[in-house]
């Protein structure tokens, strides 16, 4: 059945300023509607930054356990909508059932977790030089906070961008990807009904360059975290840097997994399996480079190739499909484009890589698992993100080459390494350009209490996400000193 969703501002549920409206589709099966929205516009993004700037003084005035309450409380009506809520993610953005309930487990787990914090969220007092002195730093909001989103993680990213802003005390406007915006109102819905004053978290669907754009230079708008590509995050960094606000760009990856001599190339395979084509291969934290050294490529390909082949593609909504569509054309288009072009390069399409359009895929943008190997590092395919399920492969004749190939890239954000040697390990997780580090694990997936963030054109790297670290880029310190000796 079609939902219907308006704009949340000021706690009300609005249609856009122009009466506009589009409709999401399932990229499984494009003829079945998922749900319709305003289609907003400046107008309306403008009118949210205002209901924001209304709601700030009394928001940050409440204390943070009283925040935390209400952040806690929603986590518990999240949670007895959980299965609703995964099928809904489903049918609009295509990932499986299961990778679906274990992302809105964890929205549920991110309000919890931030809802304990509100406990312990405080300055520190710090030693003064002269006696009848105290010296301490008070944790202040930030103001209107702004969250843009991409689509991929439609509940996940936002709750973990919403909720530290939200128990610090930021009144926030956000903006979903126009691809998924259902989970991003439903956290609003669930955070309503547990008591949220109107006009603390208001919600814009609409265009990037349009909604998007209008938030990132509104002079009332104190900081911005952005997730998406980066030719986007860029553009908005520029912005914000012309007024000094606070800024927080996380962007692609170009993630690689290195298997070495010594590794267990079952497990190897298998990891690059999970998170090379887990989730079509749309995570930011994908495996997208699997660099191998040699001497152990013929049977590391052998066990990959019989993995990927065993894989089962289709409608995330039927049990045992293990990967669902491409959320969209576009996306479809340019998965393929790059495994066309990475052949024309001269690399080797060993399997996958192609449209699927018989019987049960007729109606979804759905393509097969993609391997491709004899890619080298000056390629395309081993420099550029993908964000499809199109794995490149390349050889090293060791550790330090295999090294040096990650390295190479302009991104870092997520990077495994499969070995039994743990010096190598060590090794690597001290020269590895990248934000996260994975022995003998998959390159995705990452436990919501650690800090998450990538370094070089990943991210801003200003600010870390997620865990209790996140609370750094939505507060600010002051500096209090105060003497009663006198
Ligand atoms: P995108 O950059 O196209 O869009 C992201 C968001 O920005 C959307 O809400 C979009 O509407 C908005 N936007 C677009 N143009 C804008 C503009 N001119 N001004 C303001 N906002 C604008 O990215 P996407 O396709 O939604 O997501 C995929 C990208 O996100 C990939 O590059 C992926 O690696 C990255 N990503 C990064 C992380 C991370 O944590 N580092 C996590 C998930 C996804």
């Amino acid at each position: 059945m079609m939902r219907t969703y308006g704009n949340f501002i000021g706690g009300q549920w609005l249609p856009s300023c122009t009466g506009a409206t589009f409709s999401t589709r399932n990229p499984a099966d494009t003829e079945e509607p998922v749900a319709e929205y305003p289609l907003g516009g400046r107008e309306d993004a403008a009118a949210a930054v205002s209901a924001a700037e209304k709601a700030y003084p009394a928001w940050s005035a409440q204390t943070a356990v009283a925040r935390g309450r209400i952040l806690s409380k929603a986590s518990q009506i999240l949670e007895g909508r959980k299965a609703e809520l995964a099928e809904l993610l489903t049918r609009e953005e295509g990932k499986t059932l299961a990778e679906s309930l274990g992302e809105v487990q964890r929205a549920i787990d991110i309000f919890r977790f931030f809802g304990g914090m509100s406990y312990v969220l405080g300055g520190q007092t710090i030693p003064h030089d002269l006696p009848g002195n105290l010296l301490f730093t008070r944790r202040e909001p930030v103001g209107v906070a702004a969250l843009i989103t991409p689509w991929n993680f439609p509940i996940a990213i936002p709750a973990w961008k919403l909720a530290p802003a939200l128990v610090c005390g930021n009144s926030v406007v956000m903006k979903p990807a126009s691809q998924a915006p259902a989970m991003t109102l439903e956290l609003a819905r669930a955070l309503a009904e547990a008591g949220l004053p109107a006009g603390v978290l208001n919600v814009v669907v609409g265009e990037g360059r349009s909604v998007g754009a209008e938030i990132a230079s509104h002079p009332a708008v104190a900081a911005l975290s952005f997730t998406g590509s980066y030719a986007v995050g860029q553009g908005i960094y520029e912005r914000l840097a012309r007024r000094m606000a606070r800024a927080q760009m996380e962007m692609g990856g170009k993630n690689p997994t290195l298997v070495l001599a010594d590794a267990d190339l079952d497990l190897a395979a298998t990891l690059v399996v999970k998170a090379g084509f887990g989730l079509t291969g749309q995570a930011c934290t994908a495996t997208s480079r699997v660099i191998v050294e040699r001497v152990v490529l013929e049977p590391f390909l052998e066990k990959l190739l019989q993995k990927t082949a065993a894989l089962r593609v289709g409608n995330g909504l039927q049990a045992g499909v293990e990967m669902g569509p491409a959320v969209s054309r576009d996306q479809l288009e340019g998965d393929l484009a790059y495994v066309e072009g990475a052949v024309a390069e001269g690399a080797r399409l060993l399997c996958g890589g192609r449209r699927l359009l018989d019987g049960e895929y007729a109606r979804g943008w759905f393509l097969s698992p993609a391997v491709l190997s004899e890619v080298t590092p000056g390629m395309r395919i081993a420099r550029e993100e993908v964000f499809g399920p199109v794995v490149a492969v390349l050889a090293a004749e060791g550790f330090e080459e295999a090294l040096q190939i990650a390295n190479g890239v302009e991104m870092g954000l997520s990077a495994s390494l499969v070995t039994r040697d743990l010096k190598k390990a060590m090794l690597y997780a001290e020269r590895i350009q990248a934000g996260v580090v994975k022995i003998n694990q998959i390159s995705t997936g990452l436990a919501l209490q650690a800090p998450f963030g990538g370094v070089k054109k990943s991210s801003t790297d200003s600010f870390k996400e997620q865990g209790a670290s996140a609370v750094e880029f939505y507060s600010k310190l002051k500096t209090v000193y105060l003497d009663y000796s006198c």
